[in-house]
């Protein structure tokens, strides 16, 4: 292993190999859930040195868990505890290559950090509308890396939506140049969204050509009370008639999901929970005017006030009390962490049969468990739910997932199963859901991923064990 160590620094610098020293923000998950051993950290600064490090790793056997932002939520992106994988850091690729603005397209590196992104077509005059709660510390490759989701996705899509081309170091240490960023483009199979989604198994993203938008011209945030799930979901559908496209994030927040916020975080004043089963925020993103955009609003929430689909709303009147409303629902993962772990659940169900899917799943965990606590919250606009179960008041949170976390697991996922969802809507499988996966997965649609996974990476050389079993990919 010392002979691969020194190629190593050969190729990206000693000083960007680290085998010692404090390397727990690499080999630690986001959740601290799990925690691995590394047999080195590697930073390259370009895409010729990845392919050198492919191809050093190739010769000598040993397989590359590649690492953005290191924020999964599946333990998707740190090594086993073998001491023996090589773990990859693309931060130091953090370069905005170039923007097309008659193309509306930007390409960036693998390692930019999504807010810088965000910020850098900002100042060009566009929007890049992916948006999560980790984006000042994920990065551009996790993101397509596990098609990330998050609150833009009702108007604009997943990352697979916002991507054009990929720059890709393949298994073997090639590079693939997909950076086209054509929107028409019929010459085979979608490469691109192989690779999108793929969790580092297949190659390593380098660079990406993303979608850009114009600003819109004006933004406004609404936040509504409703007195139960089924008249959040007609929310959803009167707020699809009345702004149309304009509709850009439609989040739902139950009570103790908001509890949880307010107990935690007591200065981010919480509206209207405590008389309310759920919360809805709302954005509209509208392209005429300010004008415009609140009318369309008002309208929206006086229909819904007279139709008793809501019970009170606020609509914000400012950018700071728009970004006031955000952050609540950005800290609700915040909260739940500073309780404790939970058994999470991130969860996609067809909009009409959700709020059957909740009432018959809450149904069936308060049964199994007495005291146990539903934090439900998620992009309802999308499908989908963070649906999270907490320990009963005085119960240990470690004893209780100890005891507790599979049977649960498997009652929500038979559930999600016979309402015709998902058992993971946009975190990934990572190596938490890996054999949950077969159980709940098209045994045809598991082949073809094998069969995928074989002629793409015959080593096993990347991410082992992630998305798909070892024992599928051998
Ligand atoms: C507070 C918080 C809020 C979140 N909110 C959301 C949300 O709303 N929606 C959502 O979808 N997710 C959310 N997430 C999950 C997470 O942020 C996303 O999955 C994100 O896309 C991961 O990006 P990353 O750079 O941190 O990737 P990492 O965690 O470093 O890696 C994720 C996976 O991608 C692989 N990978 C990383 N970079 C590359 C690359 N360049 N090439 C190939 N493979 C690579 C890794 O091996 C791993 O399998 C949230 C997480 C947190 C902590």
């Amino acid at each position: 292993m010392n002979d691969l160590i020194k190629e190593l620094e050969d190729i990206v610098g000693a000083q960007h190999v680290q085998t010692t020293g404090d390397l727990g923000r690499f080999e630690e998950d986001w959740r601290k859930r799990a925690k691995g051993k590394a047999l080195a950290v590697v930073s390259p600064k370009n895409t010729f040195e990845v392919c050198e490090i492919v191809k050093a790793c190739l010769r000598t056997k040993v397989s590359i868990v590649p690492q953005g932002g290191n924020t999964s939520m599946v333990v998707g992106a740190i090594p086993n505890d073998t001491g023996t994988q090589v773990l990859l850091s693309l931060t130091r690729m953090n370069q905005v290559r170039s923007i097309d603005k008659d193309n509306l397209t930007i390409i960036v590196e693998a390692g930019c950090v999504l807010q810088q992104v965000q910020q850098v077509a900002e100042r060009e005059g566009f929007l890049f509308p992916l948006s999560l709660g980790s984006q000042g510390s994920c990065t551009i490759g996790g993101n397509l890396s596990t098609n990330a989701g998050g609150t833009q996705v009702v108007r604009y899509g997943n990352a697979r939506e916002l991507c054009l081309g990929l720059e890709v170091v393949t298994a073997s240490g090639d590079v693939w140049h997909g950076l086209s960023g054509l929107r028409k483009d019929n010459t085979g199979y979608d490469l691109r969204n192989l690779y999108i989604g793929s969790e580092g198994t297949l190659g390593i993203i380098t660079a990406a050509t993303l979608k850009l938008y114009p600003l819109p011209a004006a933004k406004l945030t609404a936040w509504a009370a409703a007195p139960n799930i089924e008249s959040a979901v007609k929310l959803l559908g009167l707020a699809h008639k009345t702004l149309g496209p304009s509709l850009s994030g439609f989040e739902m927040m139950g009570q103790f999901a908001l509890s949880l916020v307010d107990k935690h975080f007591p200065q981010l004043n919480v509206p209207l929970w405590k008389n309310s089963a759920y919360c809805v925020l709302l954005e509209a993103s509208d392209n005429e005017s300010e004008e415009h955009a609140r009318s369309q609003f008002e309208n929206l929430m006086q229909t819904a006030l007279e139709d008793e689909i809501i019970t009170d709303a606020v609509i914000a009147e400012s950018i700071a009390q728009a970004k006031a409303l955000w952050l609540i629902r950005e800290n609700i993962t915040m909260a739940q962490a500073t309780e404790g772990l939970n058994i999470k659940h991130d969860i996609s169900i067809p909009v009409s049969r959700i709020a059957d899917f909740v009432e018959s799943t809450d149904n069936l965990i308060t049964q199994k468990i007495k005291g146990a606590a539903i934090v439900n919250f998620g992009h309802l606009g999308d499908g989908n739910l963070h649906y999270n179960v907490q320990a009963p008041v005085g119960v240990d949170y470690k004893d209780f997932l100890r005891i507790h976390e599979h049977d649960i697991n498997t009652l929500v996922y038979d559930s999600v199963k016979e309402f015709g969802g998902s058992i993971s809507a946009e975190h990934g499988v990572g190596s938490l859901k890996v054999d949950t996966l077969k159980d709940y997965k098209d045994p045809t649609a598991l082949n073809l991923m094998r069969t995928i996974k074989l002629a793409l990476d015959p080593t096993n050389l990347m991410n082992p064990g992630r998305l798909i079993n070892d024992q599928y990919s051998r």
